[in-house]
């Protein structure tokens, strides 16, 4: 199967194509930097985003920006955000601090974006 993807990487957005036959990525072409190649193999195969969300802050009508250390597996998103949602958070929060750990198990924490004294 043929794959056309824009690189999310850099601004330059360049567009990659590659083939995939179920098992391996092959003839990957269009990228310019090795980011843009692994993005391709991973995007392809399995892939994974950054997760950007809300937590409540108890005595605080105003919510907490959170997101994922690092991306997560895409087909978990959805119930990360509900896991997320759900959550609230005592202040004082630092930018950092771990808000959820190892989220749905895999491996990566939710953290603060944003300090609240
Ligand atoms: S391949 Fe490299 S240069 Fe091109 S968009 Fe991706 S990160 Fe940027």
């Amino acid at each position: 199967m043929k794959y056309e993807l824009t690189c999310i990487n850099c601004p330059m957005g360049c567009r990659i194509t590659a083939d995939y036959d179920g098992k391996e990525v092959t003839n990957i072409q269009g990228y310019t930097c090795a980011r843009g190649k692994a993005y391709a193999q991973t995007e392809i195969t399995d892939p994974t985003r950054m997760v950007t969300a809300l937590v409540g802050v108890e005595g605080r009508r105003a919510p907490l920006s959170v997101k994922t250390r690092s991306p997560i597996r895409k087909p978990l998103i959805f119930d990360a955000l509900d896991v997320i949602r759900k959550t609230t958070v005592c202040a004082p929060v630092k930018i950092g601090d771990v808000v959820i750990e190892n989220l749905l198990g895999s491996g990566v924490d939710v953290i603060a974006t944003e300090n609240v004294d």
